[in-house]
């Protein structure tokens, strides 16, 4: 950036316009919006300035001014629409010690006037250094059809109110105060209702709370990726900031946790997918139960789990806990673990003439045991994304070998998203070998990929030695 915005506060403090034709005009306009005193420094006035002159909204100075003259003002506008001029008007201010702005000449510039969306108090200033006022213009529309006109009424009504909402409504009851304010109140004001709207603030502030309907909680099911902070979804990073109490699985990446608000309660819900050996490990309705009960008390809780909640995240048990207690529940997508270690390598997931079908399978079951029922559905042009495998790998191997090549194609990927992931390719054969010999660790995807062009004859060798053995 090489210009700071700044809101100055303008109240008894002097601005100078050199000029008394339109660029001047428009100046004065701008500064008209502040409570600035204006001297406009020209030899004569175009109607426009000499009318605020006469009505004393503008002071006119004649044209010789010397830098004592103008020195104490904080602003300069050399818009005489005389190049040479402004750069004389220009080199006095300077001189003066005050800051300048000089029409269509950046050069010449301290400031820039940005383009302004004003709902005062609620100001909004696009500036693009003198780059592109074009664009800057482009964005003020855009800004200008999403606020409504009278947010500034409202924005300085919020203002006087701070004190008494500050004082009537209880520090953890305040947040959720504003939110009602913001989603509830807001629209209505700006529909025209502003008596109703203020009324409906005043009562809740003297009740101590927002109505009961706005302090209903929510469950969130929200995906944080497989790990690496940035492979979050913008919904989940906006569910995350809005959390009161977050409960995280072990697999979520705990820098993740360090983008929500700094006064959620984050509870670890210490819970290793599939792992409900763990001595530490919550038990499913436990989890369930507390996700209910923080709800209950009004609250917004995210469930952070790791890839995506639909995929063996066990979200089907949350979301009837959430139902069978009326609690509203959402998921929010995430990247899921396969997604993310396939791109992790730049390795595809489908490819065209080759892959155009790709499975993604748990190699375990509920139980605990070995699941292997996703193996008689590879066939050539397909692939499968095993999860939860790494134990599992020898059983995946010898059900595939039934019906599969032993020499295609697998590639293990532990760890994606992270700094340390990791990936190891080898043949369906040596699968399980391969991951004891290099040791490697969960969490890991184990791809098995049949390409077209690996051909279906390979595969009746083992089918044939399998059958026959
Ligand atoms: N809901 C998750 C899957 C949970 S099951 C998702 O959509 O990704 C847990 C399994 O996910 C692990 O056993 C492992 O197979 C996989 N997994 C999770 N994080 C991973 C990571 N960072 N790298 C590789 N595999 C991962």
């Amino acid at each position: 950036m090489q210009t700071f915005p700044m809101f100055l506060k303008m109240s008894g403090r002097r601005v100078i316009v050199f000029g008394g034709e339109e660029e001047a005009a428009q100046k004065t306009r701008l500064m008209l919006k502040t409570e600035a005193e204006i001297v406009v420094v020209a030899e004569s006035l175009c109607p426009e300035l000499a009318e605020l002159a006469r009505a004393g909204r503008v002071i006119h100075h004649a044209p010789a001014i010397t830098a004592d003259g103008i020195s104490g003002a904080v602003l300069a506008f050399c818009a005489s629409g005389c190049p040479g001029a402004d750069a004389a008007h220009a080199a006095l201010a300077r001189e003066a010690r005050v800051l300048v702005n000089a029409v269509d000449q950046p050069d010449l510039c301290d400031a820039f006037t940005p383009a302004i969306v004003d709902r005062d108090p609620v100001v909004v200033a696009i500036g693009t250094e003198g780059t592109a006022p074009v664009l800057a213009r482009r964005i003020k529309s855009k800004l200008e059809t999403e606020l409504e006109p009278n947010l500034g009424r409202f924005a300085a009504s919020l203002g006087r109110m701070r004190g008494m909402v500050a004082h009537r409504v209880q520090k953890d009851a305040r947040r959720a105060f504003w939110a009602w304010v913001w989603d509830v109140l807001r629209p209505l004001h700006a529909s025209g209702a502003e008596d109703e709207a203020l009324n409906r603030m005043t009562e809740a502030a003297l009740a101590g709370r927002a109505p009961d309907a706005a302090r209903a909680g929510s469950v969130s099911l929200v995906g944080a990726g497989p790990g690496g902070v940035d492979l979050i979804t913008l919904r989940g990073l906006r569910r995350l900031q809005e959390a009161d109490v977050i409960l995280h699985d072990a697999l979520s990446d705990p820098e993740i946790l360090e983008l929500a608000r700094r006064d959620a309660e984050r509870i670890d819900v210490g819970k290793i997918c599939g792992d409900t050996k763990r001595p530490s490990a919550w038990q499913q309705d436990r989890i369930a139960r507390l996700m209910v009960q923080h709800a209950s008390e009004g609250k917004h809780v995210v469930r952070l789990k790791c890839g995506d909640p639909g995929l063996f995240g066990r979200a089907r048990e949350e979301m009837d806990a959430c139902d069978a207690a009326g609690i509203p529940v959402e998921i929010v997508p995430g990247i899921t673990a396969a997604f993310a270690a396939s791109a992790e390598f730049n390795a595809v997931l489908t490819e065209r003439h080759e892959i155009d079908a790709i499975t993604l399978a748990s190699a375990r079951k509920a139980t605990g045991a070995a699941c292997t029922s996703a193996a008689p559905t590879l066939r050539p042009g397909g692939a499968i994304a095993y999860y939860m495998g790494v134990r599992e790998a020898a059983a995946i191997e010898a059900g595939l070998l039934q019906t599969c090549p032993a020499d295609l194609p697998c590639q293990i990927v532990s760890r994606a998203g992270y700094a340390d992931a990791r990936s190891v390719t080898t043949t369906l054969s040596d699968l399980s070998g391969t991951i004891e010999r290099d040791g490697i660790k969960s969490p890991a995807i184990l791809f098995v990929k049949w390409p077209t062009s690996h051909g279906v004859a390979a595969a009746t060798a083992p089918v044939a030695r399998v059958l026959h053995a």
